[in-house]
């Protein structure tokens, strides 16, 4: 059998695993049952970490417990900008690790988001291992088009924590056009509206004999169903009593309360007209008497509508922006790709029909499409069939810093990927003997207004007169986005030490120190799913006998060559279940209790 190769949507809100089975892509389930893995990580006061629902449910009683959207500072540096963006969106206080990366502090304890990426990566890993019953090592991670390289190092790095060998990373637009096939036979252009829990993004690929181009992005990173939900959430405590009021507004758990009933009521508006809302014990839970009140209401599709207008418009705002860079009349795109939970809302879709002038294609789950996406690519490497090429381009424009606070750019905005750019550059000053030459990354010609990636450091510099020691600078960003720089002395040929100093990575070693921990923590995990699974397949091969004697009385019965055939298949299995069992075959045993699985559930015809 050959390795499995996954496809993971590692996302803000969700993250999901995939794989292609029988010729499809697939989600893989949870150990617990679940299609989505909520991106959240947890701390019991024992140390023991949480992943997914379990840390959801762990938030609800000690919220300074968990983290959660903390996609948002992976690979990021902590500026105080950044800690000031933050605060608007989590609760959750951010510190300065020791290289300038961002952490986390959650149960007094304080991680690296890195590690926290790490967590749900090995989470999602250890669901594919118990589904194939076998080791999973190498995958497929999606990331948003506009990750630059920090980010896109940091998504590997993680991956690299949580054992995982990143084979490609693939851009989240990408991944859900090769969900929706347009891989096969498609060509022109596809517009990606993306709304998850907290994120916007739009992108419009150029889709060419299987090559996509993302010809341009944008987004609104502060805008998500999170956001509608506190529009409903601000409805709500408009109808709070009076004297109760103040309290409600400034106490967590009454706000929690409603945000879930807010979010329950968004969901449900999605299937009907009105949405009835109901919610108890609104009050200050931190008071010595405890007095509460409650709010029943309903809310109508076409009020929340009205509520939701200013987001609405934000959405639309967006994607002008994007049709006007990629210089395109919105009713000129071909196809429009819905990304995201909330782009079921039916808000949402009208809104997005009505400026494309068409109806957007709904027939891959929106939640789903990007692990989906990302599993078809795996399942290309894998069999290197090549007809998925995945051309990008770059998100945004790379230079060099030169004289006089300004940047000389090599790799513009939009440059088609994998590219290498070169020049030539002089050190400022006579006689040195050092040169250090700043990477930047933005569309500012100003060093100040774009974000600085990192230094190559060239030493050992020929000692000459200003202006007669020629550097060379070689870019070379690859098919994903990432970027090796190198430096050149052209008149001693030295091409010196090459380093990209403000990655705002993890220090040495301590990369290697969370990786053996995670595998530790791994292999226990492994054994107790290992000993859950041979459980389950007991109980499975169980079921099995029962089904194999209705299928044997039913041929008896009425007997027929597919009756025959059916009771044939069932007993096939059990058969070759058994056998794998006492083999101790875990990778036969989950294969078995899949196909099993399908037969029991009515998902399949036992006449294989
Ligand atoms: P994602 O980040 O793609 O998982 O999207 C999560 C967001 O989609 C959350 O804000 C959810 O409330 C929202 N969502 C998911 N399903 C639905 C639905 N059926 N109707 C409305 N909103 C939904």
């Amino acid at each position: 059998m050959q390795e499995p190769v996954i496809g993971i949507d590692l996302g803000t809100t969700n993250s999901v695993v995939a794989t292609v089975e029988d010729g499809r892509p697939r989600l893989i389930p949870s150990r617990s049952g679940g299609r989505l893995t909520p991106s959240v990580v947890g701390l019991t006061r024992a140390g023991d970490r949480l992943v997914g629902q379990p840390a959801q449910a762990l938030g609800e009683e000690h919220p300074d417990a968990v983290v959660w959207a903390t996609k948002r500072f992976l690979g990021r540096r902590y500026t105080p900008e950044l800690v000031q963006q933050a605060k608007a969106v989590v609760p959750y206080p951010l510190v300065a690790g020791p290289t300038g990366d961002v952490r986390v502090k959650l149960s007094g304890r304080v991680l690296p988001a890195t590690q926290v990426s790490a967590f749900i990566l090995g989470e999602l890993r250890l669901d594919a291992q118990a589904h194939f019953g076998r080791d999973v090592r190498k995958c497929v991670i999606t990331v948003p088009a506009n990750f630059d390289d920090n980010q896109r190092q940091a998504t590997r790095e993680a991956a690299a924590i949580a054992g995982l060998e990143v084979v490609r990373l693939v851009n989240e637009p990408t991944a859900a056009a090769l969900a929706y096939g347009l891989s096969r036979g498609f060509e022109g252009s596809a517009l990606v509206f993306d709304l998850g829990g907290g994120t916007f993004d739009v992108s419009i690929l150029d889709v060419k004999a299987g090559v996509f181009e993302v010809k341009a992005t944008g987004g609104d990173h502060a805008l998500g169903g999170e956001d509608f939900d506190q529009r409903i959430v601000q409805w709500l405590l408009a109808q709070v009593e009076d004297p109760f009021q103040e309290a409600v507004s400034k106490d967590a758990q009454s706000l929690r309360r409603l945000k879930v009933a807010a979010e329950a009521a968004k969901r449900e508006l999605t299937e009907s007209e009105e949405a009835l809302i109901s919610v108890s014990g609104l009050g200050d839970h931190t008071a010595g008497v405890k007095r509460f009140t409650e709010i029943n209401t309903a809310l109508t599709r076409s009020f929340f509508e009205t509520l939701s207008e200013p987001l609405s418009r934000r959405c639309l705002d967006v994607c002008k922006s994007v049709m006007a860079e990629a210089r395109m009349d919105p009713r000129s795109v071909d196809v429009v790709l819905l990304v995201g939970g909330m782009t079921r809302v039916p808000l949402v879709r009208r809104l997005v029909a009505d400026f494309f002038g068409r109806a957007p294609s709904t027939d891959v789950h929106p939640d789903e499409a990007v692990a989906l996406g990302a599993a078809v690519q795996a399942d290309e490497l894998v069999r290197q069939a090549g007809q998925a090429l995945l051309l990008d381009v770059a998100s945004q424009s790379l230079g060099v810093g030169v004289m006089g606070g300004r940047v000389k750019r090599l790799i513009p905005k939009n440059t088609g990927v994998p590219v290498v750019a070169r020049d030539i550059f002089f050190p400022g000053t006579s006689g040195q003997s050092e040169a250090r030459i700043p990477v930047y990354q933005g569309e500012s010609e100003f060093q100040d207004e774009n974000h600085k990636l990192g230094e190559v450091v060239l030493k050992n510099l020929h000692v000459a007169n200003r202006g007669e020691t020629p550097l060379e600078v070689v870019f070379e960003l690859s098919g994903e986005g990432i970027l090796a720089v190198k430096a050149t002395d052209l008149t001693s040929g030295n091409m010196e030490l090459v380093r990209l100093e403000a990655r705002a990575g993890l220090p040495q070693g301590e990369a290697e120190k969370l990786g053996q921990e995670q595998s530790n923590y791994a292999q226990a995990q492994g054994v107790v799913d290992a000993r859950k699974a041979e459980e389950t397949f007991r109980k499975l091969l169980e079921r099995g006998e029962k089904l194999a004697r209705l299928l044997q009385q039913s041929a008896r019965e009425n007997p027929s060559p597919e009756a025959e055939s059916a009771v044939g298949t069932v007993q096939q299995l059990l058969v070759g279940g058994k056998d794998a069992l006492a083999a101790g075959d875990a990778a036969q045993c989950a294969l078995i209790a899949r196909q099993l699985t399908k037969l029991l559930s009515g998902r399949a015809e036992p006449r294989g």
